[in-house]
């Protein structure tokens, strides 16, 4: 009944491209607070996250700090690879060992060391505390430590560690969990806390600088041996299978196919070579927008299925090819049938503009959302600040654009070795969004909001509103559309997320 808005089903159902903003939701009854709200949601058929969020493989995304962030919030990254084998796995290795709070590879230097030598250390990574040990590296025994007091006004900057360093230490046993190592932070008043083995060697450390940050983070995506969860991608070619293998040594828990037509034999012989090879693997294929391409990639075996074809912030491809989907109609009609079909989960991917896309994404069938844009202008996206006309930006750019084929990542679009690179991406910038642990959590709680507006407590119950109707859509026209953006006003201040959190930014 039109009075009440219109099942997923007869919006969808007669054909045409819509997309997010071509649509709105109408609101249920509000029967719970919003901490009854669960986010809890299957990323792939056997991996289920606390909050449906991922970070695109892109290089302007995600590396090993967005991952950690990103799982620590309860979501996951997906580690690019638009670089070396060794260093993907690298970063996969270092979201792996991270431990919230501990710097497990902290740098260290040796009694024989100079004072210039910690010098250069503040000058290409920004912290003087430097542990000292018996021959400058880890694991060797812990003889001092060497901070900015110790060296500030010391003229001779050629003078041995050894005549400067403090040796009477403040440490802890290796192995103390976090509220501990705070505690004793706070309590002993010094900035750095040395965490040793019982043989007094050198484990991690501790930085007091670190105190604010070193929160709990109780819905991280975990596995049972507590390490964060993390993926990265491969593309389709034969001689990413040793990409593969060294991905999967490095701990990798989900291996994404990366193709933007996943539709191939190409992607369907990586799919059955993942399987048999590596069967504790989750395998996500894509991208796909038809129900056809999900049903080919399904009977390969794959575990998820990521959904999106042209629809990216920075994507030319609809433009260049003729070849894509309105994104919402791919979305819907994609997880419709991979939910009937086989049971698996969808990843809303490209497009995501705002925070109410997510919701409704979420509310299309997707499980999850993959973003590129929104988290490109966070400080864990790779890439410095700049400013441009007083405004902070970071660099994003499209996989496929010019700049970052050069860099080799043409592998998802056929192109390498081509003389002719088909360009599919441009490359752009994002205003700064500060700390992604803020914006994250943010997003969180807007969803959380949003979920509790259309009075469903969980993903799965919001999922079957979609199907069994209950779940009220309506189309917006343009000028309904402008009425749902703030209209009719001189200026205005966006409320971005980091607005509340300014010391997250730094402005020009
Ligand atoms: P410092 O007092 O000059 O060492 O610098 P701060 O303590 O003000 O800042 C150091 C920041 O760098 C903290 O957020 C640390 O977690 C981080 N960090 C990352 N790796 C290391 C490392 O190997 N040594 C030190 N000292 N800090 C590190
Ligand atoms: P966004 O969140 O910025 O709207 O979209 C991110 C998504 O765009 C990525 O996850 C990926 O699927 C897609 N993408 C990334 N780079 C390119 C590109 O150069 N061309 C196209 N067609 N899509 C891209």
């Amino acid at each position: 009944m039109p009075e009440n808005g219109f099942s997923a089903e007869k919006f969808f159902g007669d054909g045409g491209g819509l997309t997010y903003s071509d649509f709105i939701l109408l609101p249920g009854h509000i029967g719970f607070p919003t901490n009854e709200v669960d986010l809890e949601t299957n990323l792939t058929r056997n991996l289920r996250i606390k909050r449906p969020l991922v970070s695109s493989p892109m290089d302007t995304v995600t590396e090993s700090k967005m991952a950690i962030y990103l799982a620590l919030l309860g979501g996951i990254g997906i580690i690019h690879y638009n670089n070396t084998i060794e260093e993907q796995a690298r970063e996969v290795r270092l979201v792996k060992r991270f431990e919230n709070g501990f710097i497990t590879d902290p740098v260290t230097l040796s009694p024989e060391n100079t004072i210039s030598d910690v010098d250069k250390i503040k000058k290409t990574y920004g912290f003087s505390g430097i542990p000292i040990t018996e021959d400058g590296t880890l694991k060797t025994k812990l003889t001092g430590i060497v901070t900015r007091r110790d060296i500030d006004f010391e003229i001779d900057r050629t003078k041995k560690l050894r005549e400067v360093m403090v040796t009477s230490l403040v440490t802890a046993n290796a192995g103390i969990p976090l509220a501990e190592g705070n505690k004793i932070l706070k309590e002993s008043k010094k900035g750095k806390l040395p965490l040793v083995d019982k043989n007094g060697r050198l484990v991690s450390l501790m930085s007091r600088t670190d105190l604010l940050k070193n929160e709990d983070f109780p819905f991280a995506s975990k596995n049972k041996e507590k390490q964060l969860l993390v993926g990265a991608t491969v593309s389709t070619r034969d001689e990413d299978r040793e990409r593969l293998k060294e991905l999967v040594d490095a701990g990798v828990d989900i291996v994404v196919i990366d193709a933007s037509q996943g539709d191939s034999i190409y992607q369907h012989k990586m799919i059955e070579y993942l399987k048999k090879n590596y069967p504790n693997i989750e395998v996500i294929g894509g991208n796909v927008v038809t129900a056809k391409q999900c049903k080919s990639l399904i009977d390969k075996g794959v575990d998820a299925l990521r959904i999106g074809m042209g629809s990216g912030s920075i994507c030319i491809t609809q433009d260049a090819m003729a070849v894509g989907r309105a994104q919402g109609s791919a979305v819907y009609h994609c997880a419709k049938f991979a939910r009937e079909y086989a049971g698996i989960p969808v990843i809303a991917d490209g497009g995501i503009a705002n925070i109410g896309y997510i919701v409704k994404a979420l509310s299309l069938g997707a499980s999850t959302v993959m973003l590129g844009a929104m988290l490109a202008g966070t400080n864990e996206a790779p890439g410095d600040y700049y400013y441009e006309g007083g405004v902070r930006l970071k660099k994003y750019r499209g996989m496929a654009s010019l700049e970052a084929m050069d860099k080799g990542g043409d592998k998802r679009y056929y192109a390498e070795d081509n003389k002719v690179k088909i360009v599919q991406g441009v490359s752009g910038t994002v205003v700064d969004k500060g700390s992604v642990v803020h914006f994250g959590e943010y997003i969180i709680k807007s969803l959380l909001h949003a979920m509790q507006n259309l009075g469903y407590k969980t993903i799965k119950e919001l999922h079957n509103g979609i199907y069994d109707g209950s779940l009220a859509f309506e189309a917006r026209s343009p000028s309904a559309q402008g009425e749902g953006s703030v209209h009719d006003l001189h200026s205005y201040t966006s409320p971005d997320a980091a607005l509340f959190y300014p010391h997250d930014r730094k402005r020009g």
